[in-house]
């Protein structure tokens, strides 16, 4: 973390060091960030209607991320404001992109079942996509997912690589499409996932790309210079939900999420996923299909 700033002047949730070196960094970011809301403003960004379902502070860093969704088009009808102060992570770059992380859970921790109407914000919805790692409450949001014929999929993040798959395992079966990064994977274990998870797999690579194990199908990543992957993976999850409920082929589905991945690899902060504008220029650039 930068210069003298104390943790109450984070409005949020990313904080990112400018300079090379994490303890010389003299500046720094305030974003909205967060595995979900990242899916969530991506794929906003990329024309989807999207509900964000979650839990903010009643203080000004909430009234921040409140403004913040609304700005890049995610509707906030469905997030709760709590008594606990707005949840926040300081992310630490080096010159690479690579990152590390630390978090306080605060207003995250209101996610419990039953903490709103969720029959009711699920009306009308086709598709739900999930980040969290607590297990009643991921099996909570599922189970009634699953009950109104809505798809699923889930990135169960970086907390799973040191928690382990016992975490998910009752899950993962309410689960269609499930996101991993190599980490994960080797953690949940590539034998109980191929014999155990009925649904899609799909696996990020970084900057070899992305494959589905389980049919041996793969895509390489596009060649870019990357500055940020905070947000690759979900830049990722959102166009690969998109291409996927487009009708795309899975190939397809991974080329346009690598390409997706890359594009906001390029780019410093997490909500710097692309447009669909530029997503698709992108992709005809380099002799591809448009996501239409
Ligand atoms: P996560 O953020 O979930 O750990 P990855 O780092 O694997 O996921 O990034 C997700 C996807 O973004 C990759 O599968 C790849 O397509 C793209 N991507 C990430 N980093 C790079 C990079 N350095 N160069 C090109 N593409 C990248």
């Amino acid at each position: 973390v930068s210069g003298n700033a104390s943790i109450d002047e984070y409005y949020l949730v990313d904080s990112i060091p400018r300079a090379d070196e994490a303890q010389e960094a003299k500046d720094y970011f305030q974003r909205v960030g967060g595995a979900a809301s990242n899916v969530a403003v991506a794929m906003a960004k990329l024309g989807v209607k999207v509900f964000f379902i979650g839990a903010v502070g009643g203080d000004k860093q909430g009234d921040f991320i409140l403004d913040n969704f609304s700005r890049e088009g995610v509707d906030t009808k469905w997030i709760v404001r709590s008594s606990k102060p707005t949840g926040r992570v300081i992310i630490l770059l080096d010159s690479n992109g690579d990152r590390a992380m630390v978090a306080l859970r605060g207003a995250n921790t209101d996610l419990t079942p039953g903490f709103l109407n969720l029959e009711e914000a699920l009306r009308g919805v086709e598709h739900v996509h999930l980040s969290s790692t607590k297990p009643e409450y991921t099996s909570w949001v599922f189970e009634i997912a699953k009950s109104k014929g809505v798809t699923t999929s889930y990135d169960p993040g970086m907390t799973i690589a040191s928690k382990g798959f016992s975490y998910v395992r009752e899950t993962l079966r309410m689960v269609d499409i499930l996101f991993v990064n190599k980490r994960e994977y080797e953690t949940l274990g590539p034998e109980y996932l191929d014999s155990q998870f009925n649904g899609l797999l799909v696996l990020k690579e970084g900057s070899l790309g992305s494959r589905l194990p389980k049919l041996g199908i793969g895509v390489p990543a596009f060649k870019v210079h990357a500055v940020d992957t905070t947000g690759a993976g979900d830049a990722f999850n959102a166009a690969f939900l998109v291409a996927w409920k487009l009708g795309f082929s899975l190939e397809q589905c991974l080329l346009v999420a690598n390409a997706a991945g890359a594009l906001k690899a390029t780019r410093v902060g997490a909500h710097s996923s692309p447009t669909l504008s530029e997503l698709n220029e992108f992709l005809v650039k380099n002799g591809y299909e448009p996501l239409t």
